[in-house]
């Protein structure tokens, strides 16, 4: 008999899922999980400093052989996920739930507050193609990239390239080159240990919702020769006796190009061999001992019989995964943000310091507020408060340095470059505001789900307005 590791406790767990709306397990019939970073974890840093390489090295090939270029570094701090890329200008940006721009670097160095306002002014348009979004982890190398590349090119420029949207093209396509020919995959497979990260938590998590009597779904845009490996790779060890991870699930769904699997119609195929070569036209009803290629999930969803709320789609990439099947299908949505470990992490470090903020910032529209009124009393020309207002502004400059200095402290604990994931500033950032709008839950891996169990009622917190007391 198979001992299965225990499930650690909720509270002080890394686990926990986060809810932004009601979500009942019961009434969920079917789950479909994406693999990579979902399924599948990675060590992002590991995994990505790899797809540099060969990201750099078909650079090197479309000639940009310059020293400079190859003593490039991949810094897997340079960039994270939910950045906004301006191809006009050469700019990463952050920017918060209003569109507003809150950080801004040219190439490898800051813009001032100034310059910043001055190229975007109070918000940005996000529907046109100047601005791309960093959707997942696979988005750090190219995004690394991006921002040493704008360097270069304003200092010594690029062979074959006039603008900053040259260099963005010439990178999106050299790492689609690096995902679709089979060596970075291959790297992967030869050394898991040092790109998987393993959870024996995530195998018992299946294990679970299939015996609770869901219909299990692998949905992947990779291809099958890498999905039966790794997908081997990251379960079977984990599973009793003889299982593997086939018999967990009851459709197997691999290329399924999302978004396009979510906004399009395409057909839907069954694969023939390991390779993922031979293929078939699909016929007749879903096989849980089949592999089917392409396909759409409003053909899934008639082949299953069941509708949109029924369905639970896991993923990680906030657009292709999360956005898309909750706008367009109208299924319940999990997101995974591996990122969130360290985020709450961030949230216990920082709290002593940000009860000292929040104290401070109380303690400044106290000030502010009798400055303002001080300086309304002095339009009726009764009694001056000119040194009242003389204290009062001191004050304020003193408390802004306490604040500063509050604020540098707080920066130690996260990103160097960009800070917190989910905040600019004080407001929520944009990729926050995304996963609140869309995600109905999210948390940093898949075994949240099942430390919650397949029967668990998700409810979110009462939000707070303003006026809220
Ligand atoms: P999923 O997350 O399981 O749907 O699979 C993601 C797949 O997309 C993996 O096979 C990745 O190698 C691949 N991928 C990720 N980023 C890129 C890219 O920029 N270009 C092409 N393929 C990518
Ligand atoms: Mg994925």
């Amino acid at each position: 008999m198979t001992t299965f590791p225990p499930w650690p406790s909720e509270a002080d767990s890394q686990l926990r899922v986060h809810v932004n709306r009601t979500l009942n397990l019961r009434t969920i019939k079917a789950i479909g999980y994406d693999m990579d970073y979902t399924l599948v974890g990675y060590q992002a840093a590991q995994w990505e400093e790899r797809a540099y390489a060969y990201l750099k090295q078909n650079l090197i090939e479309y000639g940009w052989d310059s020293p400079e270029f190859k003593a490039l570094e991949f810094d897997a701090e340079r960039v994270i996920r939910g950045l906004i890329v301006d191809q006009d200008l050469g700019n990463l940006l952050k920017v918060n739930r209003f569109a507003y721009v809150k950080q801004a670097r040219h190439g490898l160095d800051a813009l001032s507050f100034d310059a910043a306002r001055q190229a975007y002014g109070t918000s940005i348009d996000l529907t046109t193609d100047r601005f791309t979004q960093l959707d997942t982890l696979f988005s750090l190398s190219e995004g690394c990239i991006f921002a040493q590349l704008v360097d270069l090119f304003d200092r010594q420029g690029l062979p074959g390239v006039y603008d900053y949207r040259g260099i963005w093209s010439a990178v999106r396509k050299a790492l689609d080159e690096a995902h679709i020919e089979g060596e970075l995959k291959r790297d992967l497979l030869k050394d898991p240990d040092n790109y998987l990260v393993r959870d024996p938590l995530a195998a018992r998590t299946l294990l679970e919702q299939k015996r609770a009597g869901k219909t299990l779904m692998l949905i992947t845009n990779s291809g099958w020769a890498f999905t039966r490996q790794v997908m081997a790779l990251a379960y079977d060890p984990y599973l009793p006796d003889e299982m593997t991870w086939r018999e967990l699930f009851d459709v197997v769904i691999v290329s399924s190009r999302k978004p396009g699997f979510f906004t399009g119609t395409h057909r839907l195929f069954e694969v023939m061999d390991d390779e993922g070569q031979h293929l078939k036209p699909f016929a007749g009803q879903l096989r849980s001992d089949a592999v089917y290629l392409g396909g759409d999930a409003g053909q899934l969803e008639g082949l299953l019989g069941l509708s949109g709320d029924e369905i639970l789609y896991v993923g990680d990439h906030i657009y292709g995964d999360v956005i898309v099947s909750k706008n367009l299908l109208d299924w319940r949505t999990c997101l995974i943000l591996a990122e969130m470990e360290q985020e709450v992490a961030y949230l216990e470090a920082i709290r002593p310091l940000q009860e000292q903020v929040d104290g401070l910032m109380a303690q400044k529209q106290r000030l502010e507020i009798e400055y303002d009124r001080a300086r309304a009393n002095d339009l009726l020309g009764q009694q001056s408060t000119r040194k009242k207002q003389g204290m009062l502004r001191e004050q304020l400059v003193s408390l802004d340095q306490d604040l500063g200095d509050c604020l540098r402290s707080m920066g130690k604990h996260t990103n160097p470059y960009w800070g917190s994931l989910m905040r600019a500033g004080a407001d929520e950032s944009l990729l926050a505001q995304q996963v609140e709008r869309y995600a109905c839950v999210y948390a940093a891996r898949i075994s949240g789900l099942g430390l919650a169990t397949p029967f668990h009622y998700f409810r979110s917190k009462r939000s707070m307005l303003p006026h809220d007391l």
